[in-house]
């Protein structure tokens, strides 16, 4: 970053610059895709994604004009610009915010019956889902529901969109969640971690057929593909395979959800997440205190995590976290819990 910093750090894309073909290269080859359109925040990225499809739902697949429809999954967040608040339940986004944006269907996730039932309407372009809810608290579909996922919208024409924005990246012990279940979204949404956190930098990926819908001068960002994010991008993404973070977050995981389920306290309701992407649900406890609770009295232990909700702690820690870490990270995680709930 440092370096590139020093060189040129933003062209108008209207330029050429010497870093957005060699990025471009780099990150469709790192994902198999054809195309990248590069872009700033996550938000965005779910933004690009969601006019992709309905651009290729009325010129590809044929959809009266108006008609293009989008499911989403309940409790899905993707962030606050108004598309993602009109096709989401989380409460964060019901804060007098209307009229919402019309064309988008939620249904409920880890449902492959409310999947089937809402592909029946022929207007459905695509749909957005996270392999792993994050913010509704890391919440994991059972084992086969994003292949099928995959298999009924392949056979109903519709885009499998993965927002991949906090799952993606290493982050679940894969380089992105939906290895886990070996498929392969149509359209790839990537953020957070792509510039190993320095910078917004997000990405939507997809094949020709798709990206051709977006002609030049149809889509476009001051700052998206600047020659800074792309340096910093590809760095980022060497780091992750060179370093084997993929590897480490699956076995730093595996420790990490071990000691939790271990901890002897019934105020545990469930430990549950992939890779280095976990959370702890935890029943009220007394005087009705919350996972904030357990939160504020573990950064007084020096360890920083955030509920999600009332009752669930996110653990998210680095990927390039060791044993040793996890287990000091155990230690003060179950003395916290222990301690907080006998109160
Ligand atoms: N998608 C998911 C799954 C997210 O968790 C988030 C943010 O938390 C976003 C998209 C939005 O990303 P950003 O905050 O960079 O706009």
């Amino acid at each position: 970053m440092i370096d590139q910093a020093q060189k040129l750090t933003l062209t108008s894309r209207a330029f050429h610059n010497n870093l957005l073909g060699e990025y471009a290269e780099f990150i469709t080859s790192y994902f198999g895709y054809d195309k990248v359109l590069p872009m700033n925040t996550g938000v965005e990225g779910g933004e690009t994604a969601i006019k992709l499809c309905r651009k290729w739902g009325y010129e590809v697949k044929g959809i009266e004009s108006n008609k293009a429809k989008i499911l989403f999954a309940k409790d899905n967040f993707w962030g606050r610009t108004l598309a993602a608040v009109s096709s989401s339940t989380d409460p964060k986004s019901y804060t007098n915010f209307g009229p919402f944006m019309t064309g988008f269907e939620i249904i409920d996730y880890n449902s492959i019956s409310a999947l089937e039932q809402a592909l029946k309407d022929p207007n459905v372009a695509g749909f957005m889902v996270e392999p792993i809810q994050g913010e509704a608290g890391v919440v994991v579909p059972d084992e086969g529901y994003l292949k099928e996922v995959a298999r009924l919208c392949k056979q109903h024409n519709v885009l499998f969109i993965a927002d991949e924005v906090q799952t993606g990246i290493a982050r679940t012990g894969k380089l992105l969640a939906c290895d886990h279940e070996e498929v392969r979204p149509d359209i790839l949404i990537l953020g957070k971690a792509l510039s190993g956190g320095v910078l917004p930098v997000s990405a939507v990926l997809c094949d020709n057929e798709i990206m051709d819908v977006l002609k030049p001068g149809e889509h476009g960002s001051t700052f998206g593909g600047n020659p800074l994010a792309c340096a910093v991008a590809m760095e980022a993404l060497k780091v992750v395979k060179d370093e084997q973070l993929a590897e480490n977050a699956e076995k730093m995981g595996i420790i990490f959800r071990q000691r939790l389920s271990a901890i002897p306290s019934e105020s545990i309701e469930v430990v549950r997440g992939k890779g280095l992407l976990n959370a702890v649900v935890i029943k009220p406890y007394s005087d009705n205190k919350t996972a904030y609770d357990i939160c504020l009295a573990l950064m007084k232990k020096g360890l920083l995590a955030k509920q999600t909700h009332d009752h669930i702690i996110r653990f998210a820690p680095p990927l390039t976290i060791n044993e040793t870490q996890v287990h000091e990270c155990c230690d003060i995680i179950e003395s916290v819990i222990l301690e907080e709930t006998s109160k």
